[in-house]
């Protein structure tokens, strides 16, 4: 349980299906949840680099297009299906964001299996989640989820689901306030541009959480597990145990995402504050002032 029962998700902007981007000759994918790639450079956890495929490279795309997912309509179907749910986090993201920063216009979430098309490119589900500032759309295959809690230890949980769609949403704040283009400038180390880009996203959906399982909004108060889960996915998707896991060693000057306990800690100060003027990452003297 996350979402309360009656909570209206109808509204949403997710859809099952192909992106209908043009592809190919894309210039940038930024910002997944793991993975951050921005013009030529691809950083991907435990992914294959040929998962973003170049221009003119045809990727298997899903058949069905733009499904808008009607049978999601409330909490109660947010909680029993995974579609649903991100459905009802684009709900909640909007309500929330188009109040917090409405100079940022909402974005799409879409959902996909296998490979998708995008303005910044094609890109298969290995990359991860990920925003494509181009078109302005969230992509996300859920079976990422399944990879969290298999390969990357995540305990699961429909909240930590909640925290990987809230970063990416944070992506598309930070494609209006300037912050994603200074992960371009300084794209790698523990305290590079990309990693405090990310840690900000993080930030944000925690700020997001919190403010949407107030009076206001769609989801119940998080109890412990579920503040649980979403640190769990967190820590997961950290460089130090990311890089533990598929190497056996851990390098900080090839981080682009922040350790573990960064992640956490910058989710957790979005999350108490319930304020994304907190999240600050950019200006932060080191990113483990959080
Ligand atoms: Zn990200």
């Amino acid at each position: 349980m996350t979402f309360r029962e009656n909570a209206n998700i109808g509204g949403g902007r997710a859809s099952r299906g192909g992106g209908g981007g043009r592809g190919g000759g894309g210039l940038a994918v930024g910002g997944g949840i793991g993975t951050l790639l921005i013009a030529l450079v691809i950083m991907l956890f435990g992914g294959d680099p040929g998962a973003v495929l170049g221009g003119g490279q045809q990727a298997p795309t899903t058949s069905a297009e733009n499904v808008d997912l009607a049978e999601c309509q409330t909490g109660a179907d947010a909680n029993a299906d995974v579609d649903c749910r991100m459905k009802g986090g684009m709900a909640s993201l909007e309500q929330y964001w188009s109040q917090a920063y409405p100079k940022a216009p909402v974005p799409r979430a879409i959902l996909f299996t296998g490979a998708v098309n995008t303005q910044c490119g094609q890109a298969t589900s290995q990359v991860g989640p990920f925003y494509c500032p181009l078109d302005e759309q969230i992509y996300l295959d859920t079976a990422f989820f399944n990879q969290l809690e298999g390969q990357l230890g995540a305990q699961g949980g429909n909240l930590g689901e909640l925290y990987v769609l809230g970063h990416e949403y944070g992506h598309h704040v930070q494609n209006y306030t300037g912050a994603l283009q200074a992960s371009q400038q300084d794209r790698q180390g523990a305290e590079s541009g990309a990693v405090r880009v990310e840690l900000q996203a993080d930030c944000f959906a925690g700020a997001w959480i919190s403010n949407a399982s107030g009076p206001q909004g769609l989801l119940e108060p998080p109890t412990k597990e579920d503040i649980s889960s979403a640190l769990s996915a967190a820590a997961a998707v950290g460089d130090d145990s990311i890089q533990e896991k598929m190497t056996g060693q851990v390098d900080p000057h090839s981080w682009t995402h922040g350790s573990s306990e960064e992640r956490m800690g910058w989710f957790m100060r979005g999350y108490d504050s319930g304020d994304p003027n907190q999240c600050d990452t950019l200006n932060a003297a080191s990113v483990d002032d959080y």
